[in-house]
């Protein structure tokens, strides 16, 4: 859709600024005709305080009194709380998050005001363009048709089960659910003429099955005896479909299935309900992120309108791409199933890459959205929401979950659990409060072990060095005896310092061994150590400490 919608904002440049249509000329004779109160109407509700004068709560900030006016005689409107004011086209432009050409074709397009045919730089362009009008229409034709199949008598099992799940016959207008019938050619005989045999192909409303010869056989209904939920594009026109059986067992077929990729549609690159949700995503600043459909249906209707669902898989890049144009903060509920976990930490890793500051909600006892809002109601759901873990207490626990314990070698691992999260965060200071949150709640009480994780954070490594952190049972004699500093004992320290001068092959391998041979030489400040001393002690201990993906006798 990404794509699609730059393909469409670079033909209406090509239309304004490549043909006999310049952008002043064509937006001029659209903000001529159009009534900025009438487009602005569309979006919020305004009242009439003076003679040219509408005011309403402004849609780009919060407020309970309204600051929003717009001058209907001057063509402009302005807040008195945010101080945003503009055209006609730049308030399209604002709340739609769309350029400057995109505002002047969709106003145009609200006073029925005709666009200018735009010329296509080849005929495939032009094809394709055609084609996507087409397949536009056709799935506008089956989701009216669906939704009438519902109504009618063979609906009935379909609305039984819509009841159900708890919508209304309101919801399941606001989201046009259908039934589609179980026939294999009612689809196909209603749509027929309105498309080609390629067209209906291309659709993906239908299947065929391939013949002895490899090529395809006559098309039939691809969703029989289900439930279909549109899918919409962010102009809310739908592009494809996702039907769940209403039947179970092996006849029925999967639980859900689902338009496959055709050239409106591609699953990687939508977001189910942003259509509906920008508006809310605006005003609320953040979009609220859940897995199935269901759950963003169910948590929309009940009034939480700034909600989205990737459809059951993690996010993708597209998709990421697409949500930053209308928010950078993201609540995400995903289902507390170990699946839902996977892909939840998949979706934050992306949307951390990305800069986006994330909250986390877990629901208590596992329920998923749709189920905890039903059966809790939309205040403990609201609650819950309030109640969202920033994302670094999230990991965190989840590091302590996955290597309880106190010990050294536990909270290594947790510690490298946390830093490929880390590592993604493009921004340096977030990283390193990452780390300090990190070295707290761990209760990382060593100085050493903390500054660790702080530069493998900043330097976006992925993991911290934990040779030098777990001794061995002969570091520790080794560093006790090197320690010694009762004159009683002096023997056993002479006799260790001894070993390691003159047998240092034995040693080196240790990730202690410059440790050792620094405490060697400063205790016995020969003219043998002196300059290994002096070596070292300029550079430790940071420099000193082994390094990862380095052996540890790298001279620094
Ligand atoms: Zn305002």
């Amino acid at each position: 859709m990404w794509e699609r919608d730059a393909l469409r904002t670079r033909a209406l440049y090509g239309l304004i600024l490549d043909t006999d249509h310049p952008v002043s000329d064509f937006a001029q004779t659209v903000k001529q005709q159009a009534d900025i109160v009438k487009v602005i109407e569309g979006y919020i509700r305004l009242r009439k305080t003076g003679g040219v004068n509408y005011t309403g709560l402004c849609p780009f900030h919060k407020e309970k009194s309204p600051s929003f006016s717009v001058h209907a005689l001057r063509q402009f409107y302005h807040c008195f709380g945010c101080q945003v004011s503009g055209d006609v086209f730049s308030f399209v432009g604002k709340i739609e998050n769309v350029t400057f050409p995109e505002a002047v074709r969709i106003v145009a397009q609200k006073c029925g005001i005709p666009i200018p045919k735009r010329e296509f730089s080849s005929p495939e362009e032009a094809a394709g363009a055609r084609m996507r009008a087409r397949l536009l229409d056709l799935h506008e034709a089956a989701t009216a048709w669906f939704e009438e199949q519902l109504r009618g008598p063979e609906g009935a099992v379909a609305r039984e089960y819509l009841a159900g799940r708890g919508l209304t016959p309101e919801g399941i207008k606001t989201f046009r659910m259908g039934y589609a019938p179980d026939s294999f050619n009612a689809l196909r005989d209603r749509l027929k003429g309105m498309a080609d045999d390629e067209t209906l192909r291309a659709s993906g409303l239908f299947s065929a099955k391939e013949q002895g010869d490899g090529s395809l056989g006559p098309i039939y209904d691809r969703f029989r005896k289900r439930v279909t939920f549109p899918i919409a594009n962010e102009s809310g026109r739908v592009i494809a479909f996702t039907a769940r059986a209403l039947e179970s067992g092996e006849k029925a077929g999967a639980k859900y299935i689902n338009s496959p990729e055709t050239p409106l549609y591609s699953k990687s690159s939508v977001l189910f309900n942003l259509d509906k949700a920008r508006t809310a995503i605006r005003q609320t600043e953040f979009a609220l992120l859940v897995e199935g459909q269901m759950d963003c249906i169910s948590v929309f209707l009940r009034g939480i309108q700034n909600v989205i669902a990737t459809s059951g898989t993690a996010f993708t890049e597209q998709q990421v791409a697409i949500l930053k144009r209308h928010t950078s903060q993201v609540v995400v509920n995903f289902d507390p199933d170990a699946a839902g976990s996977n892909a939840a930490e998949k979706s934050i890793a992306l949307l951390t890459e990305e800069g986006f500051s994330i909250k986390i909600v877990t629901l208590e006892d596992g329920l998923d959205p749709d189920r905890y809002i039903r059966e809790r109601g939309v205040e403990a759901y609201t609650k819950a929401l309030r109640g969202a873990r920033r994302q670094a207490d999230y990991l965190i626990d989840r590091a302590r979950a996955a290597f309880p314990g106190t010990s050294s070698e536990q909270k290594v691992k947790q510690m490298n659990f946390l830093l490929p999260h880390i590592r993604r965060m493009p921004e340096k200071l977030a990283r390193d409060q990452f780390a300090a949150d990190a070295a707290q709640k761990l209760n990382i009480d060593s100085a050493v072990l903390r500054e660790e994780l702080r530069q493998a954070a900043l330097r976006r490594r992925d993991h911290v060095e934990t040779r030098a952190v777990v001794l061995t049972e002969v570091e520790r004699v080794l560093l006790r005896a090197l320690a010694i500093t009762d004159p009683d004992d002096e023997q056993a320290r002479r006799l260790a310092a001894q070993a390691l001068a003159q047998n240092p092959a034995w040693f080196e391998h240790l990730g202690t061994f410059r440790l050792c041979r620094h405490w060697l030489a400063a205790r016995q400040r020969t003219p043998w150590t002196w300059w290994r001393m002096k070596r070292s002690v300029h550079c430790w201990p940071r420099h000193c400490w082994p390094r990862p993906n380095r052996p540890s006798r790298t001279r620094c």
